[in-house]
């Protein structure tokens, strides 16, 4: 008992060197990262588990966009397209179904034919809509014949709303506004209409009909 208090006085003891001592302090006194400012300023656990998580989703976002969804749409991703999905997400967290919705899509959630094929060891990949092509990620968000006339219809009222976007699943997808149009474009008002059609999507997943 009397030398573990002992050890424990000399520990501390140690530790309050190591504080005091001006070398230390000046080597701490840089600027804290991101992760240190998310313990420091936490006081409950829920938002620090929460928050952590949302950090790891944001690191692991980019990672993802940055190779998956780049060698899936064949296209390469600048800096500040990764920002602006990453943005977007941001935008759209008021409501945490929506939320849920842009991280799953984002993050490629959602099996597809290709991936089911690998986990059971079958050979069939095809698109579950039927349409006999393989499924792929890519073609069960976008490419589909049976999706592509929602997305069509997304598109042309928006067209009828004065609001002319190239057809472009980056948008649609991942928030990724790409080119500069000529009339300004209300994302308020497009975001909500993508999203709804994700979940348009997302809800038939499995089921051979048009969306
Ligand atoms: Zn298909």
């Amino acid at each position: 008992m009397e030398t573990k208090e002992k050890i424990n006085k000399w520990d501390y003891i140690k530790i309050k060197s190591f504080c005091t001592a001006k070398e230390t302090v000046n080597k701490t006194a840089r600027k804290p990262t991101a992760w240190e400012n998310i313990f420091a300023n936490d006081i409950t656990n829920r938002s620090l588990i929460s928050k952590i998580y949302r950090e790891l989703i944001q690191l692991n976002k980019r990672k993802i966009i940055q190779s998956k969804w780049a060698k899936d749409l064949n296209r390469h991703f600048s800096k500040e397209y990764i920002q602006k999905a990453r943005r977007h997400m941001k935008i759209s967290s008021k409501s945490l179904i929506i939320q849920e919705m842009q991280i799953k899509t984002t993050m490629r959630y959602h099996l597809t034919p290709v991936r089911m094929a690998i986990i059971n060891k079958s050979t069939n990949n095809k698109c579950w809509r039927g349409c006999g092509e393989k499924g792929t990620l890519l073609h069960c968000w976008w490419e589909c014949r049976l999706v592509q006339p929602l997305w069509k219809t997304v598109w042309s009222f928006l067209k009828k709303l004065k609001m002319e976007l190239p057809f472009d699943p980056v948008i649609s997808l991942l928030g990724i506004y790409t080119k500069k149009t000529e009339k300004p474009i209300r994302k308020d008002i497009c975001s909500p209409m993508f999203i709804a059609a994700q979940f348009t999507i997302a809800k038939i997943w499995k089921q051979p009909k048009c969306p």
